[in-house]
């Protein structure tokens, strides 16, 4: 008998040899219908896979990664077999499955495989899936796996398994297909209800561009159709939000390949936009007791010395400017941190003195290599809602505290309610790899899982996570498309003070080192504003709208009314524009709601007369006829409702 123990903890007794499916159906029927592979003491096997030794079982379905894992790149398996069918003479080399999907690289010799053969290799797929063929593994010796592949004429696989030793080598079999394969697969073809190929790309083999090129086919697949229609429908929004598509749409930013790749530059509606963000965040900050200081873009390379910056990312980064006649090196600014720790030296603190919390947007500059650029998500240049909070370990946890509040009100505010937490902290085997006192980290680590308890969290810890110099919080926050972006991060620093020699004088006269916290709630004003872009599509919170409002005249006549009502409206801090061109109502409505107007106001014969405008909500319709005045009142009633002032 062999004991398995379950991720509950539970132990249970099972013959040598049973299988994870066995003990699924131990559990329950239902359970076992679900699972489609396993892992077993840190190894992945499949549902069929004999267990021979005590061990760790955990059980993965569809709904867990490794279950979708196991999913999609047995589907890669189906599709192998569908194109060596369907294209004799195809050679196949690696298939794996990758983040909602899988590929397979192939040489198809002559044929140039296109879009319009995916039908019929997709029709094939399902054909062998109805079939319900079970994936089997099997033992096969090195020279068998050879020669099965020499036979086949296929260089790519034999290539594979020279560097494979003997005794490791598994084939997996399905229906008439075999392959060579490590595992991880479902129990059977059957499960899969819905494939789709997305792609054709070209690919080296083994990713070297001296070696034959192979096409790369992408595709994905799902156990029911309804999920692939549903996965099909979120690519289609999630294009239509593409904040690239949206920032030019709404004139928010540009590139210009004159000024340089992934230097962004910000248009006049964009750059409102980011004031008001920025004014937001500054007015909370205020509140909150920070003081706004001001860095320079560059500073002397002697300082990314100190700070540590230079020998860890120098080589990799914007490379010193150099002065023409002193011999001086300058580094373009790649992080505030260093800056703020010569303000806080600038003047000598008593404990009585601290915190001290240093704010700054601050634009900094990191070389990123072209391929990497995207949007405005991966930059050159970009600005941080920075802050240094300098405190005593006694102040950590309280100051830990506020930060997360304030960064709830942010997420708040801008409507991101879907957030998880996760707190960092190092690995209590290799404490050596870390710089502070055992003391001051269980402090600080202690601080941080209190203050996220506290603050009701929904947080996991991650142990071995933190950076060497302190542990962290990150929020993890969902937009409303389902996707993940990180925000918000969260970091304590013992090693700053210590290499700029940070001191504040204690309660016992005598010097101590504070401690730092590193904290931006939005990241950086380029990454949040495409991130918030790609969440709302470009509806934003209303009290950040670019234009709140439109004003559509039914004709030019009755531009003098339109022009009063623009006034009443910016009396009232309301922005708005007006729309009097020669155009039918119906053509400015729809251009209106491109534009993603919240508000339009029709104006006519009878507004004109009664002083009145025919409101339209956008993504409502329309919500009557009223005065100015009850329409601004509507509009300031919705931004009291989502922006509320920050309270400590
Ligand atoms: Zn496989
Ligand atoms: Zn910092």
């Amino acid at each position: 008998m062999i004991k398995v123990t379950l991720p509950d903890g539970s132990i249970k007794e099972f013959e040598q040899g049973a299988t994870p499916m066995d003990v699924a159906n131990s559990i329950s029927a239902g359970l076992a219908r679900n699972v489609i592979s396993a892992k077993f003491n840190d190894k992945i096997v499949e549902a069929s896979t004999p267990l021979t030794t005590d061990g760790a079982l955990t059980l993965y379905t569809w709904n867990d990664d490794e279950g979708k894992k196991a999913f999609w790149h047995s589907t890669s398996h189906v599709m192998a077999q569908a194109i060596e069918e369907l294209y004799p003479g195809s050679k196949l080399t690696i298939g794996p499955a990758i983040e909602n999907g899988f590929y397979y690289d192939v040489d198809f010799g002559e044929h140039t495989l296109s879009e319009n053969d995916f039908g019929k290799i997709e029709n094939r797929m399902l054909e062998i899936a109805r079939g319900k063929h079970d994936f089997k593994l099997r033992e096969v010796s090195k020279a068998d796996a050879l020669d099965y592949y020499k036979k086949q004429d296929n260089p790519f696989k034999v290539e594979l398994i020279e560097n494979l030793e003997d005794g490791t080598i598994t084939f997996c079999d399905h229906d008439t297909f075999t392959d060579l394969c490590r595992g991880g697969h479902i129990p059977n073809t059957g499960i899969i209800k819905a494939v789709k190929l997305m792609s054709v790309a070209g690919a080296y083999w083994r990713g070297d561009e001296k070696k034959p090129q192979l096409t790369r086919v992408y595709g994905t697949s799902f156990p029911k159709q309804k999920e692939l229609k549903e996965y099909l429908e979120l690519l289609e929004e999630a294009k239509k939000r593409d904040h690239r598509k949206l920032g030019r749409e709404l004139e928010l930013f540009t590139f210009s390949q004159k000024v340089g790749q992934g230097l962004p530059l910000w248009l006049p509606k964009g750059a409102a936009l980011r004031e008001r963000l920025e004014n937001f965040l500054k007015k909370a900050q205020k509140t909150a007791g920070y003081e706004m200081v001001v860095s320079p873009h560059i500073g002397q390379k002697e300082l990314y010395v100190t700070s540590g910056h230079y020998a860890k990312y120098g080589e990799d980064s914007f490379q010193p400017i150099k002065t023409p006649n002193e011999g001086e090196e300058f580094l373009l600014k790649p992080m505030n941190c260093p800056h703020h720790c010569e303000i806080y030296n600038a003047t000598s603190w008593s404990y009585r003195d601290l915190p001290k919390r240093f704010a700054e947007f601050g634009t900094v500059y990191r070389y990123e290599q072209s391929g990497e650029l995207h949007g405005l998500t991966r930059v050159r240049g970009f600005t941080q809602d920075d802050a240094h909070i300098f405190c005593t370990p006694d102040q950590l946890d309280e100051e830990f505290k506020k930060v997360i509040d304030l960064t709830l009100y942010v997420f708040d505010s801008l409507g991101f309610e879907n957030f998880t937490a996760q707190v960092s902290l190092r690995d209590p085997e290799n404490k050596e790899k870390y710089i502070g006192s055992d003391d001051v980290w269980d402090k600080a680590e202690n601080a941080i899982i209190s203050a996220a308890k506290e603050k009701g969290l929904n947080y996991v810890v991650e142990t071995g996570e933190a950076a060497f110099y302190g542990p962290k919080l990150d929020f993890m926050v969902k937009d409303a498309l389902g996707r993940n972006w990180q925000l918000g991060t969260i970091q304590v620093d013992y090693n700053l003070p210590e290499r700029f020699d940070l001191t504040y004088k204690g309660s016992d006269n005598e010097s101590h080192r504070p401690v730092m916290i590193h904290r931006a709630p939005f990241g950086s004003m380029e990454r949040f504003v495409a991130i918030l872009l790609e969440h709302t599509g470009g509806n934003f919170p209303l009290w950040l709208m670019p234009e709140q409002a439109i004003i559509l005249s039914l004709s030019e006549k009755y531009e003098k009314y339109s022009q009063k009502v623009l006034t009443l409206l910016e009396n009232n801090e309301i922005r708005a524009r007006k729309d009097n061109r020669n155009e039918t109502i119906g053509k400015k409505i729809r251009e209106a709601e491109m534009g993603k107007y919240p508000y339009m106001l029709i104006v006519g014969e009878q507004e004109a007369n009664d002083g009145t405008v025919s409101v339209r909500k956008h993504g409502e319709g329309d919500i009557g006829t009223m005065p100015v005045e009850a329409f601004a009142e509507i509009v300031n009633n919705e931004i009291r409702k989502t922006l509320k002032a920050f309270e400590v």
